[in-house]
């Protein structure tokens, strides 16, 4: 069977395992996605050989896990990664989440029914290219079904993980899970509390970055899986919102979700940007107010933003991911009409910063198609971009440090380094988002010294 995706390192790295008398099957993910001619990223090993033993065949390998038998490899390109696991089985779980032991063994089936899932649970011998499905995993693929290994109620009771697993594959390969394997899932889904957050936040990652994460999410809320590490969704359930032609908030929450396009975008931005879609409207539940027969959310964005920040801080984002997600969730509202004047489109600049301008864009496009009906058409916003375009472009000052004048320059002129200075500088920059004309070092000096002076003798 030609391997596609392997390239001569990669059979370099496998032969010498067999060269030296190991065994060398490819496993895991690369098999699968082989036979459903996906792109292969990584390649899994497993192996007979002892993790002292393959570190003295590959002296430069990484010992990742080396406890649990796994150790990483790197072609020369680095273009992949190459994880080489001993053959291993898995003593009693007694806290759904970590074996109590590990136990290296000589074959290859014993270590396919640790597994989690059958389509996981395939092998190809490298030496050979004999395949091996001991849980026919292949007909399972054909069928496009999630199914546990053995006993899906004793796998979810070992690692509760797997049922967030079981829910990632799904959206990822549009797969169904299968049905004793999804109702030991539900049964298991409250133990996901005891995961690691991490664990939680690379599978869920996963579920936000497949092509239609919204059969994903479904399948977390209605599964009470999401319970465990965003309980606000289910809040979003039922709660109606008559200008989105009475979806609720939470099949909003969802079709914005869908409607971030991935085209062209790096992974770590549409994750932010999906991130930020799943989470804008998350407050309006305890927003929601209802007075004369109208329904209003006022400042739900700020309720939403917290409630991000809260959640994918416990889930352990990174805090870069975690402040650009809030910030969009907290400026995702703006109503731009064509009356906006300059100045207006400047201030907007200068209130969401530069840089956060075009996830917004991309943000408040999801939102738009998610939502019908309302007047806020594309165009308008359209206009917008266009608008704040030529603002950047005429290289306008839309923030402290594109001013023509800086601290120093205040104190030269006599103004003491305190709070002060920053609220003058601040003053400054109102000033000149309304006329950039200002933006010269004699205007904004002039202008400081009629403004602080004339305050300091009001003040004396
Ligand atoms: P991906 O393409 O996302 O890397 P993958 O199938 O390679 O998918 P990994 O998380 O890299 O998934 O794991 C590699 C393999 O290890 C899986 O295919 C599966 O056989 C096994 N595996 C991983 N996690 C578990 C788990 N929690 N329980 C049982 N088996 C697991
Ligand atoms: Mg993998």
């Amino acid at each position: 069977m030609k391997i596609p995706g392997t390239d001569a390192e990669f059979r370099r790295i496998a032969e010498k395992l067999i060269k030296s008398g190991h065994k060398a099957y490819l496993v895991g993910g690369a098999v699968r996605d082989t036979f459903l001619k996906r792109p292969v990223t990584d390649f899994d090993i497993a192996t007979d050989a002892t993790p002292q033993r393959c570190m003295e065949l590959y002296p430069y390998a990484i010992p990742t896990g080396i406890q649990h038998g796994t150790i990483t490899v790197l072609p020369r390109s680095k273009a992949y990664k190459v994880e080489i696991t001993t053959f291993r089985t898995e003593g009693t779980y007694t806290d759904n989440r970590h074996p109590d032991s590990v136990e290296f063994v000589s074959d290859i089936i014993t270590d396919l029914s640790r597994r989690d899932f059958t389509i996981n649970a395939m092998a190809i011998d490298l030496a050979t290219e004999a395949f091996v499905d001991p849980f026919e995993g292949k007909k399972d693929l054909a069928s496009k079904l999630i199914k546990a290994v053995g006993d899906p109620e004793e796998r979810f009771r070992e690692d509760a993980l797997r049922a967030l697993r079981a829910v990632r594959f799904s959206a990822q390969l549009q797969f169904k899970i299968e049905a004793a394997t999804l109702e030991a899932a539900i049964k298991f889904s409250g133990s996901l509390s005891k995961i690691a957050s991490e664990r939680i936040r690379d599978e869920f990652s996963k579920i936000l970055l497949s092509r239609h994460p919204s059969t994903g999410l479904a399948l977390l809320v209605s599964t009470a899986m999401a319970d465990t590490f965003i309980p606000e969704l289910r809040a979003c359930q039922g709660v109606s919102q008559p200008i989105h032609g009475n979806k609720d908030v939470l099949s909003h929450l969802f079709d914005t979700v869908d409607a971030v396009i991935p085209d062209e975008l790096p992974e770590e931005r549409l994750l932010v940007i999906r991130l930020a879609a799943l989470f804008h409207d998350i407050g309006k539940p305890a927003c929601r107010r209802e007075e004369q027969g109208k329904i209003s959310f006022y400042a739900h964005e700020s309720e939403s933003a917290r409630i991000a920040r809260f959640r994918l801080m416990r889930l352990k984002f990174p805090n870069a991911i975690i402040d650009a997600v809030c910030h969009l969730v907290r400026y995702h509202m703006f109503n731009y009409d064509s009356s906006w004047t300059d100045s207006a489109v400047r201030r907007f600049v200068a209130r969401v910063g530069v840089e956060a301008i075009p996830d917004l864009f991309e943000l408040r496009l999801a939102d738009t198609i998610a939502t019908t009906g309302v007047p806020h058409s594309w165009a308008v916003l359209q206009e917008l971009r266009t608008r704040i375009d030529a603002v950047i472009e005429a290289k306008q000052a839309l923030s402290l440090r594109d001013l023509a004048v800086n601290g120093d320059d205040l104190a030269s002129i006599g103004v003491p380094r305190s709070k002060e200075m920053g609220a003058l500088l601040s003053e400054l920059l109102d000033a000149v988002l309304d006329d950039p004309r200002l933006n010269t070092r004699e205007s904004l000096l002039r202008l400081a010294e009629a403004k602080y002076f004339s305050l300091s003798r009001t003040k004396s």
